[in-house]
C-alpha cells in the first residue's frame, strides 16, 4: 500500500489548486476536465483524481471566476 501511494505520488506532475472563496460553484471545470479530476462537493469544486490530470488547462481557461489554477510541479514537489 505504502509503495503504491509513493508510485503516485511520484508521477503526479501537476497540482490543481482552488480557490473555494471565489469558486461560485457553476460546475464548468468538472464538466470540461477530460480526465474527472474534479468534482463538486457541498456546491464548490473540489480535486478528486489529482494523479490522473494532464495539466491541459481547460478548467483554468474556462473558470470564470479565475478560482483555478493549475501548477506544474518540479520533481522535489513530488516528494
Ligand atoms: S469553474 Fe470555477 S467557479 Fe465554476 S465550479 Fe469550477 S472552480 Fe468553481
Ligand atoms: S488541467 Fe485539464 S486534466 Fe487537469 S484538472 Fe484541469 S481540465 Fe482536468
Amino acid at each position: 500500500m505504502t509503495i503504491i501511494k509513493f508510485m503516485a505520488v511520484k508521477t503526479r506532475k501537476f497540482k490543481v489548486d482552488i480557490n473555494k472563496m471565489w469558486c461560485k460553484g457553476c460546475e464548468i471545470c468538472v464538466a470540461f476536465c477530460p480526465k474527472n479530476v474534479l468534482a463538486m462537493e457541498n456546491g464548490k469544486a473540489k480535486v478528486i483524481n489529482p494523479d490522473a490530470c494532464t495539466g491541459c488547462l481547460l478548467c483554468e481557461i474556462y473558470c470564470p471566476d479565475f478560482a483555478l489554477k493549475v501548477i506544474k510541479l518540479k520533481d522535489a514537489e513530488n516528494k
